[in-house]
């Protein structure tokens, strides 16, 4: 991922290599190709919008006027501005002061939620917690034993509806779940409930009940980086139906063009808690806004 627009602005800031002064016209005709860049990379125009006029802003203010390399003074704004616009500092799990912590996961089907729980829960047990993982996706009938197979792998037991007693209630499920862990001594619940191919209300709705009954401390949109400007809008629309405190952000592995790691916290307000990169479970860490721009510019 960002492959395109590393390499566009690479080629941007190279022609400003050299150049001892800035001109205003150097400074809009860089603005100008950062812009052109972006949007490639499919980033939302609001967000391709704001972003430059910060850009054309500092750089013509004394920060760069003043600088004995000015073009090296732009390739620093630009990274401050994309750590920015990322989320600024690396947003760290917030946990109860009452174990258990809930973590609720919720997003399109395909997104990747259940491999995300997976790999959540064999990240928090290497840092000495003790998590459950919670089947409460009950609708597609393969869902209970993906999470059994995800929970294996990752050594955490699974917390789902008896086999025979028919299909479940999904927010019981969740419910029972966090008396579960208390009498098991799990610190953290992560729930992995059910998701439909495109935004629907009643998905919306059984999501909204569990998020009523357990009121989680955290609840993640898990989204696939690689749908584009779809993820923008099905995050708009996730944060209208069941609202959420953070975003796991799916397949950066991929060659998308990046676009939605770079749109959705400016337009959700929300941050990228999480970062999948690749289907094993340990292609999995905290979202780091620092290392995703220096790698962006690399
Ligand atoms: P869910 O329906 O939201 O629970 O999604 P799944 O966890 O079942 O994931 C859907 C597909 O995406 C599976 O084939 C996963 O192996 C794959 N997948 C999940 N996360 C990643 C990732 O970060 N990178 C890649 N390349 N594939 C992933």
């Amino acid at each position: 991922m960002f492959e395109t627009l590393s390499d566009r602005l690479t080629s941007v800031f190279s022609s400003l290599r050299g150049k001892g002064r800035l001109s205003e016209e150097d400074i809009n005709a860089t603005a100008r190709e950062i812009r052109l860049a972006l949007l490639e990379a499919d980033v939302a125009l609001p967000v391709v919008r704001d972003f430059i006029a910060r850009i054309k802003e500092r750089a013509r203010g004394e920060e760069v006027s003043k600088a004995l390399n000015p073009a090296q003074q732009v390739i620093k704004i630009v990274n401050e501005e994309l750590v920015e616009v990322l989320g600024g500092e690396t947003r760290q799990i917030r946990f109860a002061k009452n174990p258990p912590t809930v973590i609720m996961l919720a997003g399109l089907q395909g997104a990747g939620k259940t491999t995300l729980a997976g790999k959540l829960a064999k990240w928090l047990s290497a840092d000495r917690n003790t998590p459950l993982l919670v089947a409460a996706d009950l609708q597609r009938p393969n869902a209970v034993t993906q999470l059994q197979v995800v929970g294996e792998r990752a050594g955490t037991p699974v917390f789902a509806p008896e086999p025979g007693n028919g299909v479940g209630d999904p927010v019981e499920v969740a419910r029972e779940s966090i008396e579960h862990a208390r009498r098991n001594n799990h610190n953290v619940v992560i729930i992995d409930t059910a998701g439909r191919l495109g935004v629907d209300t009643e998905m919306m709705r059984q999501a909204a009940d569990i998020r009523d009954a357990v009121r989680p401390d955290e609840i993640v949109f898990v989204v696939d980086a690689m749908i584009g400007q779809d993820a923008v809008n099905t995050a708009q629309a996730f944060l209208d139906g069941v609202g959420y405190d953070a975003v796991a952000l799916t397949k950066l592995d991929g060659d998308a063009r990046g676009g939605a790691a770079l749109s959705i916290r400016h337009l959700t307000g929300r941050p990228i808690m999480f970062a999948s990169t690749g289907e094993k479970l340990e292609d999995f860490d905290l979202f780091h806004p620092d290392r995703m721009a220096s790698r962006i510019l690399d």
